[in-house]
């Protein structure tokens, strides 16, 4: 059982020859989906096969509608505050080069108060995992893993986006941490006064990113995804899963790669399902899966709907 806190935005993707400049009007392709990374997060763990409960907070509109019908078809056991605001929505422009521009309006995300997470807390208390991002109030956030740390549920935070407000009582309440590059980047100048650029954290030797990774989480475990170079996993010395040194890098499995929004979601959902389903099993174990599963889901367009189904992940994969 895997319970998922967070955001759900309904994205409007508008694809031209070039990205609008300030005065312009282009014309387009247009498509809309589900997104927002709470949703794609929730999707990929229960397609990655875990029972997924998703926290989130809905307008009462066509957009909130979409997402509930939406949660329905894939099984997710949806808890919706209702908000007056609007559902949250995602303006996308994309150019021929893939290249884009994103407008976020948080909408009723920004509304998901702690009151209504503490009313979810059997769930959570229920749950082997809870999974969370930061394109919720950060208060609210931090409700949620401190009532799963009160029941003994693994609490996995997913620091995004990378201009969120990560404080120290929010790693203090995390068992795992998952940044990318760019999240880590921005956690490293914030809490270790560190000026390291993301696009140089891949090339980092592994025991200086094991010590950068100890600083900023002590006790806990952390995993830097790094797109297309895998991840690097980092244990405290403590809970040493079965690993000799404490930290390890996983290689990206090799794909055809033709979208990788939502990559991270992806590997975040898999890892929290594979935790969910297989407590026994070793940590490196569930990194793997996690990594086989975002790489397939770069092979098809979109967020939440290129999330693959598990089957799609042991056929691909099958050693
Ligand atoms: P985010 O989407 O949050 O920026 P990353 O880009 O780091 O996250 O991707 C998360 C994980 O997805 C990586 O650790 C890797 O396992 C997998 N992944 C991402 N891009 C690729 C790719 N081009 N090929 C194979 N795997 C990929």
């Amino acid at each position: 059982q895997v319970v998922v806190v967070g955001s759900l935005n309904v994205d409007h993707v508008w694809t031209a020859a070039s990205l609008p400049h300030a005065g312009q009007t282009l014309s387009g392709e247009y498509t809309t989906s589900l997104g927002g990374k709470g949703f794609n997060q929730a999707v990929a763990a229960r397609r990655a096969g875990a029972a997924s409960t998703f926290i989130c907070a809905l307008g009462d509109d066509a957009g909130g509608q979409l997402a509930r019908e939406s949660a329905i078809t894939d099984g997710i056991d949806l808890r919706a505050q209702r908000s007056l605001r609007p559902t949250g929505t995602a303006g996308i422009h994309v150019d021929r080069e893939g290249r884009n521009c994103i407008v976020i309006g948080a909408g009723a995300n920004a509304d998901l108060s702690a009151s209504f997470v503490d009313g979810q807390r059997a769930a959570i208390a229920a749950a082997d995992i809870l999974l969370a991002q930061l394109e919720s109030p950060a208060e609210t956030i931090l409700a949620a893993l401190r009532h799963a740390r009160h029941a003994a549920t693994t609490t996995l935070l997913n620091p995004a986006p990378a201009d969120a407000v990560v404080d120290a009582e929010l790693l203090a309440a995390t068992d795992i941490l998952t940044p990318n590059e760019t999240e880590f980047s921005a956690l490293l100048a914030c809490h270790l006064g560190q000026r390291i650029h993301g696009d140089a954290i891949a090339t980092l030797d592994p025991e200086t990113l094991h010590g950068l990774c100890r600083g900023l989480l002590p006790a806990g475990s952390m995993i830097v995804t790094l797109g297309a170079n895998g991840c690097f996993v980092s244990h405290a010395s403590s809970q040493l899963h079965g690993d000799d040194h404490g930290y390890y890098r996983v290689a990206a499995n090799q794909v055809d790669a033709i979208d990788t929004t939502g990559a991270g979601d992806a590997f975040n959902g898999a890892l929290a399902a594979s935790r969910a389903g297989r407590r026994e099993a070793e940590f490196s174990t569930h990194v793997r899966f996690a990594s086989r599963y975002a790489a397939l889901s770069t092979e098809s367009r979109g967020a939440a709907m290129s999330m693959p189904a598990l089957q799609d992940v042991l056929d691909r994969f099958n050693d």
